[in-house]
């Protein structure tokens, strides 16, 4: 996708703060932190969103990455994972993500 700003960041030619990267995604941090740590986990090929067709082998390297992002940043204590999916939860960016969201106290809200 030639205007997406995620593909651009899996090409690397925006530049980001990578925390884990192989074949199949990249996590790197969040631009506009919600917490101490907010980190993104993408697929570096484009999907718009968790429910675009996203194969089986990219879903399991998603998990497999946000576990390499809770180990690298320390949450021992736990972290909430959030993949915001159309407009009615305020999608912004249409190249599928999963928020890793941690160190401090999340309460029990999710919205
Ligand atoms: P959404 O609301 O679509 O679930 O979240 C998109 C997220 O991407 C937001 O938290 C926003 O701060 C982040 N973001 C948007 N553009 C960039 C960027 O160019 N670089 C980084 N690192 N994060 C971005
Ligand atoms: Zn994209």
């Amino acid at each position: 996708m030639d205007d997406c700003i995620f593909c651009k960041i899996a090409a690397h030619q925006i530049p980001s703060t990578v925390v884990y990267e192989d074949d199949k995604v990249i996590a790197f941090d969040d631009l506009a932190p919600q917490a101490p740590v907010h980190t993104l986990v993408i697929p570096k090929d484009h999907y718009a969103n968790i429910i675009d067709g996203v194969p089986a082998d990219v879903l399991a390297a998603m998990v497999n990455a946000v576990s390499e992002v809770a180990r690298a940043k320390g949450l021992d204590d736990g972290f909430r994972v959030i993949a915001n999916t159309g407009e009615v939860a305020g999608q912004t960016v249409h190249h599928f993500h999963m928020h890793v969201l941690g160190g401090k106290p999340l309460g029990e809200n999710l919205v």
